[in-house]
């Protein structure tokens, strides 16, 4: 059975993920990368407890664009910070925990 290296229940009793899920301060925001085109970053998740790579896979596949995740930080390729929000809140993260910061 697999069990949660958080708390130490099963992992269909945990709620580490929900609570993490509740508490993050992400940040979106977008910068200039080579030739002026634009990437979207998102900030401050917590990859101990948020499975980032889940959430890149979801988040490329809904935006249709290319991306990576490194060291807790995900960057999609081109300005999607509305729909990344979008996505991040269908995902479980509260709309008072995203901040937005969008460069012009
Ligand atoms: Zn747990």
């Amino acid at each position: 059975m697999d069990v949660c290296n958080v708390c130490g229940l099963p992992k269909d009793l945990c709620v580490c993920q929900a609570l993490a899920t509740e508490e993050q301060k992400i940040t979106i925001s977008t910068e200039k990368r080579r030739f002026g085109k634009l990437a979207t970053m998102v900030t401050g998740l917590d990859d101990k407890t948020i499975n980032l790579k889940d959430l890149v896979k979801r988040l490329k596949s809904k935006l249709a664009c290319g991306g990576t995740m490194k060291n807790g930080i995900i960057e999609l390729q081109g300005s999607h910070i509305g729909r990344v929000r979008d996505e991040l809140i269908k995902a479980g993260f509260k709309p008072e925990s995203i901040v937005v910061k969008e460069i012009k």
